[in-house]
């Protein structure tokens, strides 16, 4: 297993499990591609805390572990409760009001002001994960929802609600989500995530406000929503990447359909050259215990026989017992099923409309002489990083180096299957680039003398265009 780097990309969630510097330098030696900052938890401070230390820690490794910010988006909850708790049992009634009370088994408050108007008699409204089930019975006025309970149980403060048969009102970004944009533009992070995406409209606004603050971030689109399930060939245009948040997900579609759900995005995903997480639950069992079950350990398997570009962690890495061990064991699992999987060397209808058409087949065809001539890598020279996302699309046996001169891509790219990102700005003439290019792999003991490697980029390389070339050598 020593020198085999795997492919599959490590998302870990931190939280007060990963506070610790010598944890996070662990986790990032252990296999942790990228740092989740869920804005669900946690203050500003304690948020650029945990930037500063991971790019304090990425400098002293020489790591390029990327940040991923995740917006809590549209999230419906219930209020604040009179006592701790109370049980809800099946055919109860109760009131859910957006007045200002304090819960008891009578009325409680959603933090949603359009409740009333939104839901209609004979919905469904779901509790704490779908753990409580309730359906409407009258809109008695323009605050005042009468609800019964079709199946009980505990009811707490602040609990998430879903309504999967809703068409909610509220949008996309939240007062708070723009609150935390306009911090998180602040700051050194490459990957912002979008909680409870409906449209592409969602994305496209989101990128407005990106690109208003010229910040390189690039947008992952979380799939929890039906609505995003129906508009998701558009979602996924609009984004740079997709998480299948199977938590909401399975709360708001029938638990049954994820699994199918998760293959249909996974393979639209890689159609389409954008990178694909699969989250939630993988090794959830492992929040307390020291191994994962059986089940959990195939999940894994599954995603990464899909063809997933990343699994993520999160309780298991941000409240759990063990985060080192989720991720060794996550490892050894990936090692396992790349080894088995029989995900390389894909092919993809070329779009010949597409002004990218030449630069994709220049990627298409260098999967195919890589695996012809049993290449160890291919290394990319890109300035966007495109080359690298459609490289890694085909999925290649032999390892994605992708050089760049943009220091903003670096840690970016830390989330695409197979892709490791190297620093590189002398593109002065191509055969000094190819040898040096070479050199630097030689030097970091990714390759040796003798191996078959491709290159490909654009010639001239000072104009810096598009993929225009594949070359293939021998390592001096
Ligand atoms: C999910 O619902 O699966 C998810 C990843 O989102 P969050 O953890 O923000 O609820």
């Amino acid at each position: 297993m020593s020198n085999h780097i795997t492919k599959t990309k490590v998302v870990a969630t931190l939280g007060p499990s990963t506070k610790d510097d010598k944890v996070l330098i662990k986790l990032i030696e252990t296999g942790v591609d990228v740092f989740r900052l869920n804005f669900s938890h946690g203050s500003h401070e304690e948020h650029k805390k945990s930037i500063e230390k991971i790019h304090k820690i990425n400098k002293k490794l020489n790591t390029k572990t990327a940040i991923l910010v995740d917006l809590q988006g549209p999230k419906l909850r219930l209020g604040e409760l009179k006592e701790e708790s109370f049980e809800l049992k099946e055919g109860n009634e109760i009131i859910f009001t957006t007045k200002k009370v304090l819960g008891t088994i009578k009325k409680v408050q959603v933090s949603y002001k359009d409740f009333a108007a939104d839901v209609k008699v004979g919905e469904v409204v779901k509790v704490d994960d779908g753990k409580i089930e309730l359906k409407v019975a009258q809109i008695i006025n323009s605050t005042d929802v009468l609800l019964k309970t079709v199946f009980g149980g505990t009811v707490r403060p602040r609990k998430g609600i879903n309504l999967p048969e809703t068409a909610i009102s509220v949008p996309s970004l939240t007062k708070k989500d723009i609150e935390d944009l306009e911090f998180i533009l602040q700051q050194d992070i490459s990957w912002i995530a979008l909680s409870f995406v409906r449209t592409a409209n969602d994305i496209i606004k989101l990128r407005g406000m990106i690109e208003f603050k010229s910040h390189p971030a690039k947008i992952v689109a979380k799939i929890e929503k039906p609505e995003a399930v129906a508009n998701l060939d558009a979602i996924i245009e609009a984004s740079d990447a997709i998480m299948v948040a199977r938590g909401d997900l399975g709360v708001e579609i029938p638990v049954e359909d994820v699994p199918m759900v998760q293959k249909s995005i996974v393979t639209k995903c890689i159609a389409a050259s954008k990178p694909v997480i699969i989250a939630t639950q993988m090794m959830e069992s492992m929040i307390v215990n020291a191994v994962p079950s059986r089940a959990e350990i195939t999940d894994v398997a599954n995603a990464i026989f899909d063809g997933a570009d990343a699994v993520m962690l999160s309780g298991e890495t941000a409240v759990g017992k063990h985060p080192i061990k989720v991720i060794e064991t996550i490892q050894k699992i990936a090692y396992r099923s790349e080894e088995q999987s029989s995900i390389y060397n894909l092919k993809h209808t070329l779009d010949r409309e597409s002004n990218k058409f030449l630069s994709n087949a220049i990627c298409y065809n260098a999967i195919f002489i890589s695996q012809e001539v049993g290449a160890k890598a291919i290394i990319a020279t890109t300035k966007s990083g495109y080359t690298a996302f459609a490289l890694s699309s085909f999925r290649p046996k032999a390892n994605i180096y992708a050089f760049t001169e943009n220091e903003e891509l670096l840690n970016t790219l830390s989330l695409l299957w197979g892709v490791r990102a190297f620093h590189y700005n002398n593109f002065v003439n191509h055969e000094e680039m190819m040898d040096d290019l070479e050199g630097i792999l030689k030097d970091k003991e990714l390759l040796q003398s003798g191996d078959i490697v491709l290159i490909t980029g654009s010639i001239p390389v000072q104009a810096r265009n598009s993929t225009n070339f594949i070359k293939v050598s021998v390592v001096k």
